[in-house]
């Protein structure tokens, strides 16, 4: 027997009609819920543990400006393809924990504890879920920055302005901290949105944490297994990660491309935040070509969470297949 669409409709409509419980009243209804269970996911690469910890999500209007060479409708219209709510955007921010070689290792930070305050929860929750899923921040050995943008920086503060990991060393890409902490660059940088960002970038590093980071260099592992990677255009010194123990791998990619709706299905639109975009797209093409080629597992930092998954070529763009949720670590 075939069970067709008006079938459905049909057990739809008797459903609605008909109480499934009868008339016996049930006393001990659980209360509907208003809250997430918190947001971490666990996940091995060899001996290493990759905790997944998310930071919330981001919702907003899509504006003209938001990708800089495409009309707004045809943005609109692929978002809506991929089922997202047309005209409004969505980015997910997902740092990382790692338990490697003895040491807990957290790589990016979140939007932090402010960013909890003004959007009422819906992001700023590394430190609350870090925390749910049983990390002390007294216990992070080494804090791993990608690169100085507030979504992966500001969690290094706590909310009144201390160190979040007091007793971690801070290691932040040598091109990228000249970068930012380079005054001539910061007097030219262009009003509203650079200028911001130099701000927050001195803020958190220069009056939270006095400057005590430590650069570090590409091609370099900063902890066993745990390779620093050149992936500049996003900003100067954006950079990524592969992460291997034994035969097992993932690249770690942080903002290669932000979520893969719509950035990995077209990968030569530009957003906004992406510094030098025509580099930013020569990056995202040739870091995407080589998951393809080598068939990679990827974390993507603005990944729908959990943010694990592998990459297809598809059309002239790629398409991102996530991994499927493990119930057992
Ligand atoms: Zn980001």
């Amino acid at each position: 027997m075939e069970f067709s669409r008006r079938d459905a409709l049909t057990a739809a409509v008797a459903a609605a009609t008909t109480p499934l419980l009868g008339a016996t009243p049930v006393s001990a209804a659980a209360p509907a819920a208003d809250k997430q269970a918190p947001s971490f996911y666990r996940y091995k690469v060899g001996d290493v543990l990759v905790t997944v910890v998310s930071d919330g999500k981001n919702v907003f209007k899509l504006e003209d400006s938001f990708i800089t060479n495409v009309k707004k409708d045809e943005v609109s219209a692929a978002l809506e393809k991929a089922y997202m709510q047309p005209g409004t955007m969505t980015i997910y921010f997902a740092p990382l924990v790692l338990n490697v070689g003895g040491k807990v290792v957290v790589i990016d930070t979140g939007n932090g504890a402010a960013a909890k305050a003004s959007t009422k929860g819906a992001n700023g929750l590394f430190a609350d879920n870090m925390a749910a899923a049983g990390f002390d921040p007294k216990s992070v050995d080494m804090v791993v920055i990608s690169h100085f943008h507030g979504d992966h920086v500001n969690g290094l503060l706590t909310a009144d302005g201390a160190p979040a990991f007091p007793n971690a060393e801070v290691l932040v890409p040598a091109t990228e901290w000249k970068f930012w902490m380079d005054d001539g660059e910061m007097s030219r940088a262009p009003a509203g949105r650079m200028q911001g960002l130099f701000k927050n970038n001195r803020s958190i590093f220069e009056t939270g944490l006095k400057k005590k980071v430590t650069p570090y260099e590409w091609n370099k592992e900063l902890a066993p297994g745990l390779l620093a990677v050149e992936t500049i255009g996003h900003t100067p010194g954006h950079t990524s990660y592969v992460l291997s123990s034994g035969s097992d791998k993932v690249f770690i990619q942080s903002d290669v491309t932000n979520n893969p709706n719509p950035f990995a299905t077209h990968p030569g639109w530009h957003a906004i935040f992406d510094q030098d975009a025509p580099l930013a797209e020569k990056t995202r093409r040739r870091v995407y070509d080589m998951l393809v080629a080598d068939k990679l597992k990827v974390q993507g930092f603005h990944y729908p969470f959990p943010g694990l998954g592998h990459v297809e070529k598809d059309g002239n763009g790629y398409r991102v297949i996530p991994a499927p949720w493990n119930p057992t670590i």
